[in-house]
């Protein structure tokens, strides 16, 4: 039994045109709130079979909150390791599915260390992103749509290190989609595979300056990147404004609270940043959820992110 559930496929009227259909499909209804509990909880189920005895995260973020409710089906004890920049709600979210947080360090990477430190022959450390189990299970995603919906002409979604991109893909070849173009969006000041596009090889940021914390990934894996060069993928940027705009519309439109990580792939999708989702007759957007943000913490970011020009303007990059 797998530990994700299967995820409706909806039509939106409130964000489709005459020309161009938008569906979504709804991860944000996934139990843990994300996309993750796909690839986490298929890797730790591999784990689990192959003796693991405990589960173990770095991730204050949903990667963590999808191995705390893994390790509950699982009946494996989790241990999650974060920052004291984590916030409190999702730490308060992985307590109540029984796991084991432990705050430490000023950033992910004092957190990281201390985990390993910790570390027992017989735990498994699960990876938010970069591990080939995780694109397994997020591949699902995409061999559910193809079975819900009609073939799209475009696919959009977020892209913070790369996990959900490089299973999607690896999804969308396993269906007969290689040919349909993937546009892959990041806020501004998370840009890491933007970057990377622009560089020609992947780099790492000096920082993230970006209120879709989930997207937070400083350099994206090697595989994600890789796979720009296997298939056509537009990279896009938003603002954190418009990513913000795009979570109060999905809530208005679809009744659901959505991170501006989420947003992102939204925001890209309704604006039809690319000329290529002007005329795409059907665009599949993976409503990628999170449950870090509360509905009060998505009005307090529409009142503090600046929507003059304070924020850059939304980048249409080329195709490569
Ligand atoms: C993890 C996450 C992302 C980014 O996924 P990657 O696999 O790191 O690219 C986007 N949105 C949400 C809500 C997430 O939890």
């Amino acid at each position: 039994m797998a530990i994700h559930i299967q995820t409706p496929l909806v039509e939106s009227d409130a964000f489709s045109t005459p020309a161009s259909r938008l569906w979504l499909k709804l991860e944000a209804l996934q139990p843990s709130g994300s996309f993750k509990l796909r690839g986490v909880g298929h890797a730790c189920a591999v784990h689990a079979q192959r003796g693991a005895r405990r589960l173990l995260s770095s991730s204050g973020g949903n990667a963590g909150l999808a191995v705390a409710h893994a390790g509950r089906r699982l009946g494996l004890p989790v241990l999650v390791v974060v920052p004291e920049t984590t916030l409190e709600w999702p730490q308060a979210l992985m307590r109540r599915q029984g796991a084991q947080v432990v705050v430490h360090g000023a950033s992910w990477m004092e957190a990281n260390e201390h985990l390993m430190a910790l570390r027992q022959p017989s735990d498994a450390f699960i990876h938010p992103f970069d591990d080939p189990l995780l694109w397994d299970g997020h591949a699902s995603l995409i061999t559910e749509a193809a079975a819900q919906g009609p073939k799209p002409d475009a696919v959009v979604l977020s892209v913070g290190g790369g996990g959900l991109m490089a299973g999607v893909l690896q999804g969308m070849h396993a269906v007969g989609w290689a040919d349909v173009p993937l546009v892959a969006v990041e806020t501004v000041g998370a840009a890491s595979l933007h970057a990377a596009v622009a560089a020609g090889q992947p780099v790492t940021l000096d920082g993230i300056t970006s209120v879709a914390t989930s997207l937070g990934a400083r350099r994206v894996s090697d595989r994600a990147f890789q796979w720009t060069r296997e298939h056509e993928v537009i990279s896009v940027t938003v603002s954190d404004a418009e990513a913000v705009q795009a979570c109060l519309d999905v809530a208005r439109e679809h009744r659901l609270i959505v991170e501006p990580a989420c947003g992102a792939a939204v925001a890209a999708a309704t604006q039809r940043a690319v000329p290529l989702l002007r005329d795409a007759a059907n665009v599949l957007v993976v409503l990628c959820g999170g449950a870090c943000t509360t509905y009060e913490d998505l009005q307090r970011l529409a009142r503090a992110v600046p929507t003059d020009g304070n924020v850059p303007a939304a980048d249409t990059a080329e195709r490569p």
